[in-house]
């Protein structure tokens, strides 16, 4: 390869990448709820489905077959422009969702704090290995739109699923809420929705498909055994 392309174009796209996050008004407005202790789940899923859409969008606007050495997004370009910008991603929504929990948790007297779930390492390289696979990146290009939502939605889901384990382990019984979204949500997505108490939690409520934007969201556990786990919670509290 004559010219590495990759310095420069990870900093063109982590340019307008923060631009754009700059300049959002959905993310604003989820923030300012953050602020005022009003946000739920719904907003971690919304900031998360928002800022999957903005590197989707950065992406396409800088990747595309005819700024590639020979039309190909070979591995190591891959590697190097997808594995920053998601993990970005992840730790940009981690920490807003584990933010969100914290407040729920306090909402209902728990002294917990908001756990952050670690990158999900394995999406990210079959992300990468499902790009490079192709000969011409285009007829792979929209592996770097919706799955990159789905991929940032997963860090929400995640905080939920370390957060319900976490408290669950700790002899609370959290609440799951499941919804279905969509026009109209598929079979399947409707047949997940539903109330789980932990420990009978599938798996499955923490999976969505590409296009999914069912809400998963978090109840502290009842009240009956807050009050009564209350009295020594603060042990994990700060
Ligand atoms: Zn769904």
């Amino acid at each position: 390869m004559a010219t590495d392309i990759v310095p420069e174009l990870l900093e063109a796209i982590e340019r307008d990448f923060n631009n754009a996050i700059s300049k959002s008004k959905r993310l604003k407005s989820i923030r300012a709820m953050i602020e005022n202790g009003t946000a739920t789940y719904q907003q971690a899923n919304e900031y998360a489905v928002e800022i999957g859409e903005i590197l989707a969008r950065t992406f396409e606007m800088h990747i595309k077959s005819d700024v590639l050495p020979d039309g190909k997004m070979y591995y190591n370009i891959a590697e190097r422009i997808l594995d920053p910008t998601l993990k970005n991603n992840h730790v940009i929504v981690a920490k807003v969702s584990a933010e969100i929990q914290e407040q729920l948790n306090k909402s209902v007297g728990l002294g917990l704090r908001g756990i952050e779930p670690p990158v999900n390492q394995l999406r990210i390289d079959s992300i990468i290995n499902r790009v490079v696979a192709e000969e011409v990146f285009d007829d792979v290009a929209w592996i770097l739109q919706e799955p990159i939502v789905n991929f940032t939605q997963t860090t929400v889901d995640d905080t939920i699923k370390a957060n319900v384990e976490f408290q669950g382990e700790s002899g609370l019984n959290p609440l799951i809420m499941r919804s279905a979204h969509g026009s109209p949500p598929c079979e399947w997505c409707r047949s997940m929705q539903g109330i789980y108490k932990y420990p009978d939690v599938p798996d499955d409520v923490y999976r969505r498909h590409d296009r999914c934007r069912c809400v998963v969201e978090y109840y502290p556990g009842d009240s009956e055994e807050i009050r009564r786990q209350n009295v020594w919670s603060k042990e994990w509290s700060g």
